[in-house]
């Protein structure tokens, strides 16, 4: 991980503004260090749990909206279980995830959010995933096309992919939670 100058004189009020309306209070981190010792995915980061909460307690969207950080997190909540504030890093993650897709930020992992935007695809048009649209989906958005391929086959032939979708009854409820998702984040 290379250094970096965390100060507030260069942060932002909005980041801190938007965290409060989710009742994330990162001002209370005194930075034990309980979050990235407990972090099973810390070694592939270049912010730590900790650092991000220090840079989010200092409003420095851009360095965390461009980290690989908040793509590589796989919100398995141990952090957030071990934090003695209870500081819910979890939730931070998803905030600033959630930020840089809306803000257009070229992702530092961009596979993930290629993944993330057609499973939710998936989520919103059948109610559920439809795995081999979302596997086509994610493959024209990665330009990864080879990638996989024994393993697809190999999931095909055990009949482990439908290459028809399946709806669900609840379709009106998902359009609901689709239609209102995120607004409180708008600028
Ligand atoms: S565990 Fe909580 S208080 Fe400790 S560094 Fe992490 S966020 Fe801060
Ligand atoms: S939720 Fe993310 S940051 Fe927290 S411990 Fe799990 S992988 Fe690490």
């Amino acid at each position: 991980m290379k250094s970096m100058n965390i100060s507030p004189a260069k942060g932002n009020r909005k980041l801190l503004k938007k965290l409060e309306s989710r009742k994330i209070d990162v001002q209370t981190c005194y930075q034990c260090g309980r979050c990235s010792g407990g972090c099973p995915v810390a070694d592939y980061f270049d912010l730590q749990p900790m650092e991000v909460v220090r840079l989010a307690s200092y409003g420095m969207e851009q360095q965390l909206l461009s980290s690989s950080t908040i793509w590589l997190c796989a919100s398995c909540d141990t952090c957030a279980t071990r934090c003695p504030n209870d500081i819910d890093i979890t939730a931070l993650m998803d905030v600033l995830r959630e930020l840089a897709l809306r803000k257009n930020i070229k992702p530092a992992q961009p596979r993930v959010p290629a993944f993330h935007l057609s499973f939710m695809e998936s989520i919103k048009r059948w109610g559920r995933t439809y795995e081999v649209g979302m596997i086509g989906a994610y493959k024209i958005r990665s330009k990864d096309f080879m990638g996989d391929m024994k393993l697809g086959l190999n999931m095909f032939r055990k009949g482990k992919l439908n290459l028809l979708p399946h709806s669900i009854e609840g379709k009106p409820e998902i359009r609901e939670i689709f239609a209102g998702k995120g607004k409180e984040y708008e600028r």
